[in-house]
């Protein structure tokens, strides 16, 4: 019987046996224990299933991993320490020195940065499209050696809402995946797989979790991308990988198990960016509420939208729920049950207005965070984007007016009150 969405964000993952724990088990071990040296070569070689060392694997967080997959619609899923770790392990995995990968450039800063400047010292070569580009904008952006395509369903902190369809099918028909950060949009208002996307990542960090307790990621594969297709282009995945002893991934574990496969053996053996099992713990405690949490965050947020947009101090306001926004068709096709928590908009008067408003916030607090249950806001012209003078904020897309709030899980009215006394402030 396949469960609807709300049971699996309470029950999915971990199903425990006669006698055993009903709350999923932290497993606080470094390592596993075997009998016969037998036993564990056969695990290094992966020739049996198992755990041996927690920098690779740990049950707990494959349980939780599992419930994400399961939410997510794929058919194998990891947990990274970060959502930074998520990102740049969906693309290394199958995107190395020499390779070209295209990418939306309405992305979460630090996927920008760790794409533009890290990976590009890798050898990794990106080439940013806007997300609103034609077919034939996108299309063009394609080389050789491209080997994915990028983009997040809802963009932090743009609030970009992506044509995944498109994107999808400009992928595919370089013969390449689609890489989708869902991280605003949660499996709850979006699921990525439905639309052609191929591989899903999280930050977890923020509506996963939730309450502001543990830095998290994860990668969902969909199992639906035929790697040995175009096996010249991802020989990592279908050629013998030697430090694996001859495994070739596709042919072992095949196209449901592969990405997921050589992302664990090879990029987390070799940089050990994993999510402690404790912090794995508190996930699956946020991700119990999630479906209940994620609706109340788009109500409160919704709410907010429509007062500040006929507030008159308001010079504008955006947010994909408002009839109005650029993104509302867009979202009603992706987001049809609501988009996420986050609100920007500009106070009139300027970077001036803005500081004084925030200064008057009590219930929202400064904070460089979304998702949290507790409202929390930012203006990027004095924090994140401090060093940028006005035009080169404007190049950015952050106008210096710019202010971010992230919904929490309150009254709404008391958000409103409060937003309504901080503006009178002004
Ligand atoms: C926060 C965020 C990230 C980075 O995640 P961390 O958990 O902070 O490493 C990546 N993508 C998006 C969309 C984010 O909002």
């Amino acid at each position: 019987m396949s469960k609807r969405i709300e049971t699996v964000c309470v029950q999915g993952g971990y199903t425990p046996k006669n006698g055993e724990p009903r709350q999923l088990p932290i497993i606080q071990s470094t390592t596993f224990k075997y009998d016969t040296s037998e036993d564990m070569g056969k695990l290094f070689d992966l020739e049996a299933d198992g755990y041996f060392y927690t920098r690779l694997a740990n049950p707990t967080n494959d349980a939780v991993a599992a419930k994400i997959c399961e939410l997510e619609g794929g058919s194998a899923a990891m947990l990274t320490s970060s959502g930074q770790a998520a990102n740049f392990y969906s693309v290394f995995n199958i995107a190395s020195c020499g390779d070209h990968v295209v990418a939306s450039s309405a992305i979460y800063g630090g996927s920008y940065n760790l794409f533009s400047v890290t990976m590009k010292k890798m050898g990794v070569d990106f080439t940013f499209v806007s997300p609103d580009c034609t077919e034939e904008e996108l299309n063009a952006a394609f080389r050789p050696n491209t080997k994915a395509v990028f983009g997040e369903t809802i963009a932090n902190p743009a609030l970009v809402v992506l044509d995944i369809e498109m994107f999808a099918k400009a992928a595919h028909a370089h013969g390449v995946p689609l890489i989708i950060d869902n991280t605003f949009a949660t499996p709850i208002n979006c699921r990525p797989i439905e639309w052609g996307a191929d591989i899903v990542t999280h930050s977890t960090t923020k509506y996963i979790d939730g309450h502001g307790v543990t830095v998290g990621g994860c990668i969902v594969d969909s199992g639906k991308f035929d790697w040995t297709k175009y096996a010249d282009k991802y020989p990592g995945l279908c050629t013998p990988d030697d430090s694996y002893h001859g495994v070739t991934y596709t042919e072992r574990f095949g196209l449901g198990g592969a990405f997921i496969t050589k992302c664990t053996a090879q990029l987390m053996r070799d940089f050990g960016s994993i999510q402690s099992p404790q912090n794995a713990f508190y996930l699956n405690m946020g991700l119990e509420s999630l479906h209940i949490r994620v609706k109340r965050h788009c109500e409160n947020a919704q709410t907010v939208a429509e007062f500040l947009a006929a507030n008159d101090k308001i010079a504008w306001v955006n947010y994909c729920g408002l009839p109005g926004d650029k993104y509302y068709a867009r979202a009603q096709k992706y987001l049809p049950n609501g988009s996420c928590g986050v609100v920007s908009f500009g106070v009139k008067g300027g970077r001036k207005a803005a500081e004084t408003f925030m200064k008057h916030l009590k219930i929202a607090a400064i904070e460089t965070h979304v998702a949290d249950a507790r409202s929390c806001c930012l203006h990027p012209a004095s924090a994140t984007h401090r060093q940028m003078n006005d035009d080169e904020l404007r190049a950015a897309g952050v106008s210096p007016d710019l202010v971010r709030l992230s919904c929490g899980l309150e009254n709404a009215q008391d958000l409103i009150d409060d937003i309504a006394q901080a503006l009178e402030s002004i």
